[in-house]
C-alpha cells in the first residue's frame, strides 16, 4: 500500500530505543523513576469529577454538542481571561473551544496555509508546530532557541527570503521544553515583527498557571490589545491534570478563529458536553486548586534542583512549567541511556525536541518528592 507522501516527512521516532528499554526494564521488575512524560500525576480535583458525574445524567448533554464550544463555556473562559490578564474576550466569535489544545495547534495551518508559505516554528518545541505544518502542506523555518538569548528566538536571525513567505509564528511561554519564560518587551517585538510581515501569532499558553515566586505569565493579548493578528492557545490539561479528557480552547483574533472554525466544523463535532460542563466549573471554582497545585509543583522543583546542584549538575530554579532542563555533556541520548542503564531513571533527551535541543535533557517533575530525591541519589552514579 502506499500513503501519503507527507508521512514521510515527519521526522523518525526518537525514542524507539529508550521505549524499549524503558520497557524492558520495567518487565524485568525494575524500579523505574520515570521523569519523561509531561503528564501530571495527581488526580483530576473531585470538584471537577463531581461536576462531570451531574453533568453526565442529563440526557440534553447526550446529544451532539456545539462545535464552537456551548455559550456557557465560552462565557465562563471569556470570564478567566478578564480574571487573570484583564483582557476582554467576546464568547460570540472570539473564543473557540478545542478537544485539547493540540488539537487546534495542528489544525491551524490546514485552516489558513498555501503551499509555498512557511510557518516559523520553535527548535526545540512541542512537535506539533512543526509536524502539523508540514502535514498541511506548508513549510518550515526552525527558529533555534538558545541560552544565550533566554531561549526567546532571534527574530533578527530569520532571514529575509523565509519573511517574504511567512505566514505563522508558533511561540509557546511558558515553554515546554526548555521552561524559559517570555516578557511584556519580548511580546511587543513579536508583534512589531508579525506587523511588518504581516503573520499570524499563535502563542501557546498550556503552562500559563504553572507558576512559581509571584511570576504572572504574560498574555500575548496583553500587548496585542486589538487583536490584530495574534491567538493565544489554553489547555485545562496540565492546570487541572485534566491531560485525558481532551478540552482547551483558542482565542483572539476574530478572522483567524474563524477560518479554524470553518475549517474544524467539516472534521469534528465539538467536545462532549458533559466535559465542556465540567470544564465550565474547573474554570469558575478552580482558582484555589491551582494554588494548591502550584505548591506541589514548588515543593518538588525546590527538591529536584537543590539535589542536582548538590551533586554537580548545572541547573536553574525554573519560574515557570514543571520541567528542568538540564545541561548535559555529550549527546543527550547517550545521557538518557546512562540514566536508565545506570540508575533505572527515564528522562528525555532534548534532541528529540529538535536539533537545538541537543546538550539537555528534560525532567518532568511529575513524582513526589521522596521519588524526586531518590531519583537525586541514583543519579550520583552517572557523575
Ligand atoms: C501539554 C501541552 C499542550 C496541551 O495539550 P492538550 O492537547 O491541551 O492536552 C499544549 N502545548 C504544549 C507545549 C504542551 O506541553
Amino acid at each position: 500500500m502506499r500513503f501519503s507522501s507527507k508521512l514521510s516527512k515527519l521526522p523518525p521516532y526518537l525514542f524507539s530505543e529508550i521505549d524499549r528499554a524503558k520497557r524492558e526494564a520495567k518487565a524485568k521488575g525494575k524500579d523505574v523513576i520515570d521523569l519523561g512524560i509531561g503528564d501530571p500525576d495527581q488526580p483530576t480535583p473531585d470538584f471537577i469529577i463531581k461536576s462531570l458525574c451531574e453533568a453526565v445524567k442529563d440526557p440534553s448533554n447526550h446529544r451532539y454538542a456545539m462545535d464552537q464550544g456551548s455559550p456557557g463555556l465560552r462565557n465562563e473562559i471569556a470570564n478567566w481571561y478578564r480574571r487573570k490578564f484583564g483582557v476582554e474576550l467576546n464568547p460570540e466569535d472570539e473564543i473557540l473551544a478545542l478537544i485539547g489544545s493540540k488539537e487546534g495547534i495542528a489544525h491551524l495551518p490546514f485552516a489558513v496555509n498555501n503551499s509555498g508559505e512557511i510557518n516559523l516554528v520553535p527548535n526545540p518545541g512541542y512537535p506539533p508546530y512543526r509536524n502539523a505544518s508540514i502535514l498541511a502542506g506548508a513549510e518550515v523555518f526552525e527558529m533555534p532557541l538558545l541560552e544565550d538569548n533566554g531561549f526567546l528566538p532571534d527574530l533578527k536571525a530569520v532571514p529575509s527570503s523565509v519573511l517574504n513567505k511567512a505566514k505563522i509564528i508558533y511561540l509557546n511561554y511558558p515553554n515546554n521544553p526548555t521552561s524559559a519564560t517570555a516578557t511584556y518587551e519580548f511580546f511587543q517585538e513579536v508583534l512589531e515583527f508579525a506587523e511588518k510581515y504581516d503573520l499570524i501569532v499563535a502563542q501557546d499558553m498550556a503552562y500559563s498557571e504553572i507558576v512559581y515566586d509571584g511570576y504572572r505569565a504574560v498574555s500575548i493579548l496583553e500587548v496585542d490589545k486589538e487583536k490584530r493578528r495574534s491567538i493565544e492557545f489554553h489547555s485545562l490539561s496540565k492546570t487541572y491534570n485534566m491531560t485525558g479528557w481532551r478540552i482547551g480552547w483558542v482565542c483572539g483574533n476574530k478572522e483567524v478563529i474563524g477560518a479554524l472554525a470553518k475549517f474544524k466544523s467539516n472534521i469534528d463535532s465539538g467536545i462532549f458536553q458533559v466535559i465542556q460542563d465540567a470544564g465550565i466549573t474547573a474554570l469558575r471554582d478552580g482558582d484555589d486548586y491551582i494554588r494548591t497545585m502550584q505548591a506541589i509543583y514548588k515543593t518538588r522543583r525546590n527538591v529536584f534542583v537543590e539535589g542536582l546542584r548538590s551533586i554537580g549538575f548545572d541547573v536553574d530554579y525554573p519560574k515557570a512549567t514543571f520541567y528542568i532542563w538540564m545541561k548535559v555533556s555529550g549527546s543527550s541520548i547517550e545521557f538518557a541511556k546512562q540514566a536508565l542503564e545506570k540508575a533505572d531513571i527515564v528522562c528525555t533527551p532534548g534532541v528529540g525536541f529538535g536539533k537545538y535541543g541537543e546538550g539537555y535533557v528534560r525532567f518532568a517533575l511529575t513524582l513526589n518528592p521522596d521519588r524526586l530525591k531518590e531519583a537525586v541519589e541514583r543519579l550520583k552514579r552517572l557523575r
